[in-house]
């Protein structure tokens, strides 16, 4: 007969005293350890709806869709609880300092209908004054505008998105340069109708 190892006499006595490893689930709740990689989770104070999660997924487990209704857009961000492997890599490269969207221990995932096994946050997006294409989500401009600071003055989608954001975006202002047929230079422009008004006033400017 082969004798047991003094190490696993040693755990079978440890186990006698403090009980065994593995938990009594589904009897009982089971808490996982704290260092356990489960469920990523969108964090509604942080998450700035840049997409960069859905960039680095390797498991495609994160989606989005961009949803126009007249003047207003929304985006909608989805994490699909069946697709995703736990890697982390969305907490790693989230911009917003790893906490737009975090791992969390969250391990008890079963579903009846795998159609519902998602997750969705949204975000309000800004569209262009004149296209009315999207420019980005409103989070993600405000959060630039605090990255950069004084600069986000060289850039009127940046500064306009933040004054509208404080309440201070001065329409009197906007009359007074429409009526120098400037008010184009201070909207909120998607890269295309900036480089576009501003070749329009070059040109009207130099008679071309
Ligand atoms: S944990 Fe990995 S697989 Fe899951 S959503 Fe994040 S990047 Fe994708
Ligand atoms: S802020 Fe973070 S969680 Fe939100 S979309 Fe960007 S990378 Fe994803």
């Amino acid at each position: 007969m082969k004798l047991p190892k003094i190490r696993e006499l040693i755990e079978a006595i440890k186990a006698l005293i403090v009980g065994p490893y593995t938990s009594k689930f589904p009897k009982k709740p089971h808490t996982p350890y704290k260092s356990f990689r489960g469920q990523p989770k969108f964090n509604e104070d942080y998450c700035v709806g840049c997409l960069a999660c859905e960039q680095v997924c390797p498991a495609k487990a994160i989606d989005h869709k961009d949803i126009k209704n007249g003047k207003t857009a929304k985006r909608i961000i989805y994490h699909y609880t069946d697709t995703c492997i736990f890697c982390g890599e969305c907490e790693a490269a989230c911009i917003a300092e790893h906490k737009g969207i975090k791992l969390t221990n969250e391990w008890d995932l079963a579903f009846f209908d795998r159609s519902k096994a998602f997750e969705t946050i949204e975000r309000e997006l800004v569209l262009c004054e004149i296209c009315g294409s999207i420019i980005a989500p409103k989070k993600h401009i405000l959060w630039i505008v605090e990255k950069i600071g004084e600069l986000s003055f060289s850039n009127p989608t940046l500064y306009q998105t933040r004054l509208k954001e404080l309440g201070l975006a001065d329409d009197n202002l906007i009359a007074s340069i429409k009526e120098n047929a400037r008010d184009d230079r201070i909207k909120t422009l998607c890269a295309h109708c900036r480089r576009q008004t501003t070749l329009t006033t070059k040109n009207s400017k130099t008679g071309g």
